[in-house]
């Protein structure tokens, strides 16, 4: 049975850094919204152009064209295995289209990583972010910093800092979070699938946790 896991939280929550880590450690690719419409920003495609507005103001892009995009994702070869969400869904309309989409396929989620973090801790985690320009690792500057500033450790590709992580942004992207994204956690509670991880602890800590608890659930339901 393929491995469809979700990362939830609030941005800054460590979903990004998480992700490609199991990404590596699973064999299964990471799918993450953002960077999906960040992609179509630098193409300048049509969908680009519209979620464009959005992503400035910290707002979500609206659930039809998101919902169309991660279905064309999903439905790529790389993903007959297994995927791992990060950033979608964000609004219960999108996890009720998630749930048709993987019924359609046969398939169902294997759980949903729900990284608890307190929001005093959010601003200063995004305030500090740095990402790869070339492969999209994540960096730092205090709590997980390149070992030569400005380059990845990976790639050594320059690093840039996202346009919505200013103050005023992640503030909203915040709230936005809180008010259309946080009912999810209820939402997968409900059917059983939600798994709440310490995200406070470092980066290896988080991912072990992730790591057992899927061992856990391949030993209930090989
Ligand atoms: P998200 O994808 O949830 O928005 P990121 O993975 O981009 O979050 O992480 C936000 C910032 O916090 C990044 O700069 C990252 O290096 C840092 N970070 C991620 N996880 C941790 C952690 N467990 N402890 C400290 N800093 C972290
Ligand atoms: P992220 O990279 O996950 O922090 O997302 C950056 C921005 O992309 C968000 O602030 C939204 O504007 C947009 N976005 C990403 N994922 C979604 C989604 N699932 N639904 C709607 N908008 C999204």
């Amino acid at each position: 049975m393929p491995l469809d896991l979700i990362l939830l939280g609030p941005p800054g929550a460590g979903k990004g850094t998480q992700a490609k880590i199991l990404s590596q450690r699973l064999g299964i690719p990471h799918v993450a919204s953002g960077d999906l419409f960040r992609e179509h920003l630098r193409q300048r495609t049509a969908l680009g152009q519209l979620a464009r507005q959005y992503m400035e103001r910290g707002e979500l892009v609206p659930d039809a064209v998101t919902i169309q995009m991660i279905r064309g994702r999903l439905e790529q070869e790389d993903c007959r295995q297994g995927v791992i969400l990060d950033g979608f869904p964000r609004t219960p309309a999108q996890a009720k289209a998630l749930d048709e989409l993987l019924t359609g396929m046969g398939r169902s989620l294997t759980a949903v990583f729900y990284i608890q973090i307190r929001d005093e801790f959010l601003i200063r985690r995004l305030a500090g972010r740095w990402t790869c320009q070339v492969c999209g690792a994540v960096y730092h500057v205090e709590f997980n910093p390149p070992r030569v500033p400005g380059r990845c450790d990976l790639d050594e590709g320059p690093l840039y800092q996202r346009e919505d992580d200013t103050e005023e942004i992640q503030r909203r992207r915040i709230q936005v979070y809180h008010e259309q994204t946080a009912p999810l956690v209820w939402f997968y509670r409900e059917r059983g699938l939600l798994v709440e991880i310490e995200g406070e602890r470092s980066v290896p800590e988080v991912t072990e946790a992730m790591i057992r608890a899927i061992q856990l659930q391949r030993a209930a339901d090989p």
